[in-house]
């Protein structure tokens, strides 16, 4: 089955992204444990932590349809070390946020090398993060997602991803999340049944379908290779909808988060009935 669902609003507290999700027909969701744009936030509350899994059990959520997105300050690769420790304490409360939620995947962009470090440096240190982070939490998984390659941020070639996973001591819970509008963003082309099919068999070489843990469906309104990453609503952008027809009706996106983080929240219902009505009957892989 295609687990299809948005990043929605946990404001007013986590308990309500289940609930934002389950309005707009989501049978998956993303949301943010914690404010994304800021280093503190207050611990969860027993309440909130209590009505977060009532509600997505009585909606339907399982765990493993859920990927939670750590925040955007963090940089597990920082060249410099006081930051890079602030950004690893970060980084475990939010993967504890995750156990307490009883939540099994955390998604997050690797790092960026500032132009300081080689790239081979920075992914390393992104490993040696990962690792730490794993040795101090349980039944999380760190899900690394690809990145339009914008600034100094790695992660925009399989080939990075795949030199991080190959750091982490622990196999069974790394994994990756893959963004339609990163990957063409970065010069992977989608645009057509038979780029899709070229690369994803790349992907499957260079890291690996048994590690794909989510996806990411934007269009992106740059185009293939700018390397900037600007998402745009589906079939709006450069990418156009033919990706999103491939990934619909092939059986090794099935049962993982598909994720909407497209710019116009007004129509993900919308979205997401479109992404349904791709599904063939055929594929054996429907609703
Ligand atoms: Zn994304
Ligand atoms: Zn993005």
């Amino acid at each position: 089955m295609k687990r299809i669902g948005a990043h929605v609003s946990a404001s007013g507290g986590v308990e309500n992204a289940p609930l934002n999700a389950a309005e707009i027909g989501a049978t998956a969701f993303a949301l943010f444990t914690k404010n994304q744009r800021q280093w503190d936030a207050k611990p969860l509350t027993d309440e909130s932590i209590a009505a977060f899994k009532a509600n997505c059990s009585e909606k339907g959520f399982a765990p493993e349809h859920i990927l939670p997105h750590d925040s955007y300050l963090i940089n597990l690769g920082h060249p410099e070390p006081e930051a890079l420790a602030k950004s690893r304490a970060a980084f475990l409360d939010e993967m504890q946020r995750c156990e307490q939620l009883g939540l099994q995947w955390l998604n997050f962009h690797p790092g960026s090398h500032l132009k300081q470090v080689s790239e081979g440096e920075c992914l390393a240190t992104i490993a040696e993060s990962i690792n730490r982070a794993l040795d101090q939490t349980q039944g999380v998984t760190a899900v690394i997602e690809n990145t339009a390659g914008q600034g100094s941020n790695l992660g925009f070639r399989f080939e990075h991803l795949a030199e991080i996973i190959a750091q982490v001591d622990d196999k069974s819970r790394v994994g990756v999340c893959l963004d339609t509008c990163h990957s063409f963003a970065a010069g992977y082309d989608l645009t057509t049944a038979a780029s899709c099919a070229a690369v994803f068999a790349e992907f499957g070489n260079i890291v690996g379908f048994n590690y794909l843990r989510g996806m990411h469906l934007n269009d992106s309104k740059k185009g293939l290779g700018s390397r900037v990453d600007r998402h745009h609503s589906l079939g709006k952008g450069e990418l156009g909808l033919e990706v999103f027809r491939y990934i619909m009706n092939d059986p090794r996106f099935d049962d993982i988060p598909m994720i909407l983080e497209t710019i116009d929240e007004t129509i993900w219902a919308e979205e997401i009935k479109l992404l349904r009505s791709f599904i063939s009957d055929e594929s054996g892989s429907g609703r």
